[in-house]
Formats: C-alpha cells, sequence, structure tokens
C-alpha cells in the first residue's frame, strides 16, 4: 500500500513513523510512504502557506495553491487518481471497519493535513474524496490523525504484524479481545488463569470468546447492540 501525506511538519511522521512496526513496514517494502511538505509548493516568496480569511473571523486559513500543487506535484506522473482523505472534525468518524474498508479498497492513499482553521473550501471541493474524523474533539492539525489512520491501515497489510495478530484485535470482528496474560505464571499473588497453561487449544478459544463477549458487554455494551443490529 502507497500513503502520501501533505503536510507542514513532515518531521513529526518521521519521528513517530519511522521506528518499530511501521518503520520495519516500510523498510520491508509492504508499506511505501511520503511525507509531502506543503511549503514546498508554495508560489509566495516567503513561502507563506496561509492567509487571513475572508469576512473576517479568528484564526488563518491554508491557502489553496501550495495544496492543489502539491497534490499536482503527486499525481500529475500517474495514469490513476489517488483516493484523496481530509483529516477534519467534520469527517466521518474513523473506526476498525472504516480501516479494512479503506484497506481493501485503495492501494494508493493521499491524506491532507489541516491547520490553523483548517483549509480552503475549494481545494476540499476540488481534490478530497472524503473527510475523516478521528473523534468528536478538535486538535491543531491533522498530522496526529493521519498517524492513527497510517498505523491501523498498515496492521492490516498482510506480513507487518505477525501471525494474523490483527485479526483476533479488539473491534476486528466487533468485539473486544480477551484478557492477555504472560510470564511469570503468579504476579503479586495474581495467577494466569489455569486453563491458558492447560495447553487444550479448543478450549482455550472457547474461553477467549466468552471473555470476549463479557468484557465487551461490561464496557462497551453499544457494541454488542450494533453487532444484533447488523445481524
Ligand atoms: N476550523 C475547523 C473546524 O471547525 O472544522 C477546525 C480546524 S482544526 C483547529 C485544524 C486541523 O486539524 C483541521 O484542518 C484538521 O486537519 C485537523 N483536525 C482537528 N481535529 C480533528 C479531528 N477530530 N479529526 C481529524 N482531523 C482533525
Amino acid at each position: 500500500m502507497k500513503i502520501d501525506v501533505l503536510t507542514l511538519f513532515p518531521a513529526m511522521f518521521e519521528a513517530v513513523l519511522g521506528d518499530s512496526i511501521i518503520g520495519r513496514a516500510a523498510e520491508k517494502g509492504l508499506l511505501h510512504l511520503r511525507y509531502i511538505n506543503i511549503r514546498d509548493f508554495s508560489e509566495d516568496k516567503h513561502r507563506r502557506v496561509d492567509d487571513y480569511p475572508y469576512g473576517a473571523g479568528g484564526g488563518m486559513v491554508m491557502a489553496p495553491q501550495p495544496i492543489y500543487n502539491a497534490w499536482r506535484f503527486i499525481t500529475e506522473p500517474l495514469s490513476y487518481r489517488p483516493h484523496v482523505i481530509y483529516l477534519s472534525p467534520q469527517g466521518q468518524v474513523f473506526s476498525q471497519e472504516k480501516a479494512k474498508t479503506l484497506a481493501t479498497a485503495y492501494e494508493h492513499l493521499i491524506l491532507l493535513c489541516g491547520h490553523y482553521e483548517g483549509v480552503d473550501e475549494r481545494i476540499i471541493e476540488e481534490i478530497v474524496d472524503e473527510e475523516i474524523s478521528i473523534g468528536d474533539y478538535v486538535l491543531t492539525g491533522g498530522e496526529i490523525p493521519a498517524m492513527a489512520v497510517i498505523d491501523t491501515l498498515s496492521r492490516m497489510i498482510p506480513g507487518v504484524v505477525q501471525h494474523g495478530n490483527s485479526e483476533s484485535e479488539s473491534l476486528a470482528d466487533g468485539l473486544l479481545e480477551y484478557p492477555q496474560y504472560t510470564r511469570p505464571p503468579e504476579f503479586l499473588g495474581r495467577k494466569v488463569p489455569e486453563i491458558l497453561l492447560s495447553g487444550h487449544q479448543a478450549k482455550i478459544a472457547a474461553w477467549r470468546r466468552e471473555q470476549s463477549l463479557e468484557r465487551t458487554r461490561n464496557k462497551r455494551p453499544e457494541l454488542l447492540e450494533r453487532m444484533k443490529e447488523n445481524g
């Protein structure tokens, strides 16, 4: 999968996604990430990328031209149009299900990160296919939301996480994951459930399913309701 990010702060991505699982996936060529600095495409002699909003009001707005030029830089050599997502508090709220849809449907994504009061509306009309929010709260920029999207999508690429782990994880099947334990078998007087030490895989699977249902019922009952509604 290929993801191009249009941002004013490419170093933020390198710092966060350069290491660990995502960094290794990129090194192995499972994931192609590019962070494109919108400022490099400004036509202003001071490399400005923002301006005052028409109609007054506080804050600044990201101007359309540098974003458009950066988008053209990505798309001009291509024979297809990558799917463009604008990270925005006005978008559809991101979920595991949405991540799965994106990972299945698109080979190449462009993520546009806004800042200040956001981007000029005309750039949304011209290049954006959909808006995605990471929750009903407002952040200062789209970089953290874009990283959340990249991280979630990366885990769905075969080979990025081990042994198909992402399939048993919380929300993959609409339920929360069962509790996890590692060594030692006893810690501060708390024992690992006996069943997990039994080596009986069928019984362990049944226990985990029951635990998944119970914690979903206790922590996120609305997920069970949603599963019932969706049949
Ligand atoms: N004035 C905008 C509004 O009210 O819709 C909010 C702008 S916000 C301060 C600056 C940028 O942060 C946005 O352009 C967007 O890219 C990003 N952002 C803020 N909250 C977000 C959220 N919940 N999900 C995704 N992106 C968000």
